[in-house]
């Protein structure tokens, strides 16, 4: 179960990180299969989302969250990288309302050890997640939080944080870029990141804008790509003109194509009011 897991359900940040210790690169991407190496071996721009620098969201930008409910203790299962696995925990649970969406589920680790603390970390995450951008935020059905160091991870409609590492991000102004990747992993990887249209745009572009997405090109390089893409359409002056250029140059139709999904409105239910205890 939990290899099954770990490699069909979740897309794990980390393994960038070890390409780059490694310089794996070559190899990895000639095993890779759909792009060709020839093509994946031009040297990216950037090693990865989380190394970049841009603020591309910043801390101030404005956020679709309203407020957050606690609603008790609840059984839920949980990936945790830590140990590999998934296990039943008696979560923290807790609601985020959104002014343009659907609540979702926030699960605290009950290693937290009080509501308090379990409610003071889930607060962290509640604005940057409202300042994702509909598209990519109406697919989570689910954010998870642990305690600890290691990177954040994603599957279809799940997201899991560690509070170590995000503190971290935070200290580099980057939680809500974190975010963003993770988002795509949650919201658009099922639909898009091996569909015919993306991988066209992959073979029309002939680069990747990281050496992480080059690494991972069916897994990381919607989730990598995204943001970059999001700052030059949305945020173009918090990307130096320098950067954009090279953006620009490496990714042209992933850029066209994240701009058409930035233009699609998401059909989803309308927001409900929150229950009172929501604040
Ligand atoms: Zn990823």
């Amino acid at each position: 179960m939990s290899a099954f897991v770990m490699l069909n359900g979740y897309i794990e940040e980390s393994i960038g990180a070890l390409m780059r210790r490694t310089g794996l690169f070559p190899g990895l991407i000639a095993l890779s299969g759909l792009i060709p190496a020839s093509i994946a071996a031009a040297d990216p721009p950037f090693s990865s989302t989380a190394d970049t620098v841009f603020d591309i969201i910043t801390v101030d930008d404005p956020s679709h969250f309203t407020c957050l409910s606690y609603t008790g203790r609840t059984t839920r299962q949980m990936w945790d990288k830590r140990v590999d696995n998934e296990f039943d925990f008696n979560v923290y649970l807790f609601t985020a309302h959104f002014d343009d969406s659907p609540p979702f589920d926030i699960i605290v680790n009950p290693e937290f050890g009080s509501r308090e603390a379990a409610e003071a970390e889930a607060r962290r995450y509640t604005r940057p997640l409202g300042q994702l951008p509909l598209v990519l935020r109406h697919g989570i059905r689910q954010f998870g939080i642990h305690k600890g160091n290691p990177t954040f991870s994603a599957g279809a409609g799940k997201i899991f944080v560690y509070s170590d590492r995000t503190t971290t991000r935070i200290g580099q102004n980057h939680l809500e870029e974190s975010l963003l990747h993770e988002a795509v992993h949650a919201t658009l990887d099922r639909k898009y990141r091996q569909s015919d249209e993306w991988i066209a745009a992959q073979v029309s572009d002939g680069r990747f804008v990281t050496r992480y997405a080059a690494s991972r090109p069916e897994r990381e390089d919607m989730a990598e790509t995204a943001l970059f893409a999001y700052g030059l359409i949305r945020h173009p002056g918090r990307i130096p003109p320098v950067d954009s250029r090279d953006i620009l140059a490496a990714v042209p139709a992933r850029i066209a194509f994240v701009k058409d999904l930035l233009n699609q409105t998401p059909q989803v239910p309308p927001a409900p009011v929150p229950p009172e205890n929501c604040h």
